[in-house]
């Protein structure tokens, strides 16, 4: 159950009195003036994040960064770490950094379509760029910029704070074996993969993470994406379906956000603000690894031991969700001048990083699988 929000700013004030300092308050000096140097201000953050507390990869990278923080500030700069609905509700971290409740959030840009048109983007669109296009897109194709250029009027600053990879289809409790079993399928499968899926025949249905459980076990879904096998093996969702599907046409590389409060950051001295900036930096790639690292051993251990049924999707599913894709990020598109800049960016740098990756990763893949 979620506090109202007049309940969590009361709750979010009782905090700041018990921490003795919120926000940019300088706390009280330490013992550098008995040792006769000039006093250090020291910070002491809020990080809220979407997931629950200490979820492998998502839940655990924001506490490594608020160690790194500590470390390479000296301990000039505390933060705590938020799960979903400690302080606020996993989808209410845009709004609480925004408005100071806590200064940095870890979440997903996606969750934000209904403020800013644009912000699947800069997290994931169906058949668009992958992990490694995203990063690069994101720092070299300027996408950055016009990341920074959307928030700005919310006093919030983005950056990049981790990425899930290609994720997986999912879990389905009915085999797909062509176009014709996707029609009238329940999944729970949110966004612009959503809205693809729905097109395709599906029916797309919108549910807490908590609610999927029971809602397979009775029927009221028949199949569910999450991530990928390292967090779908911990959450136990082989305990509700049979059928694991690939790929994640969807998520192709969902960018996750590491999200300050502008004017905070802004407030930061020179050398702490690069300290936060540069070690958002060394939790975007940690998390990404984290997931390339153990993606495969949590798929053999839910294939081997838990007898999951490892499944591609046909290809007149897949080619029929590409065409529809493409229809769906093309009416995204439209939304506005702004929506249509960032479309413009995002769909030339795409065409230019699939035309080499064909010659580079693709090929150099394609050439490793068939040598016997
Ligand atoms: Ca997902």
């Amino acid at each position: 159950m979620r506090l109202g929000f007049s309940h969590r700013s009361l709750a979010a004030a009782a905090l700041c009195l018990l921490l003795s300092s919120c926000g940019n308050e300088p706390t009280s000096v330490n013992s550098a003036a008995a040792a006769g140097t000039a006093p250090q201000q020291t910070y002491q953050w809020k990080l809220i994040t979407s997931w629950p507390k200490n979820l492998p990869a998502l839940g655990t990278t924001p506490e490594f960064f608020a160690k790194i923080v500590d470390e390479m500030s000296g301990g000039r700069m505390k933060i705590r770490v938020f799960g979903a609905n400690e302080l606020v509700g996993g989808l209410e971290v845009f709004d609480a950094v925004s408005s100071g409740v806590a200064e940095i959030g870890h979440s997903g840009a996606y969750y934000w379509q209904g403020k800013i048109a644009g912000t699947p983007f800069f997290s994931t669109i169906p058949f668009g760029l992958t992990g490694v296009e995203m990063n690069a897109w994101l720092d070299y194709g300027g996408g950055k910029e016009l990341w920074r250029e959307i928030y700005e009027p919310f006093n919030l600053y983005p950056t990049r704070g981790g990425n899930s990879g290609t994720q997986m289809f999912g879990w389905f409790n009915k085999e797909i074996n062509s176009l014709e079993d996707i029609k009238g399928l329940k999944m729970r499968i949110p966004g612009l993969g959503g809205e693809v899926f729905s097109r395709a025949g599906g029916l797309p249905v919108t549910m807490q993470v908590s609610d999927v459980f029971t809602a397979m076990q009775t029927g009221a879904l028949d199949a569910t994406e999450f991530v990928g096998p390292y967090n779908d093996l911990s959450a136990g969702y082989h305990t509700i379906a049979s059928y694991y599907y690939y790929p994640g046409w969807h998520e192709p590389g969902s960018t996750i956000e590491l999200v300050f409060n502008k004017e905070k950051l802004d407030a930061l001295p020179n050398d702490l603000r690069a300290i936060v900036l540069n070690a958002a930096e060394v939790m975007n790639q940690k998390l990404y690894d984290e997931y390339t690292a153990l993606n495969n051993k949590a798929l053999q251990t839910l294939i081997n031991e838990h007898g999951v049924q490892l499944r591609e999707l046909p290809k007149d599913v897949l080619d029929e969700f590409r065409r529809l894709s493409a229809e769906v990020v093309a009416e995204l598109a439209d939304t506005d001048e702004t929506t249509r800049r960032i479309y413009e960016s995002y769909s030339s740098f795409q065409r230019g990083v699939e035309n080499y990756h064909a010659i580079s990763e693709e090929a150099y893949i394609d050439a490793r699988r068939d040598q016997d």
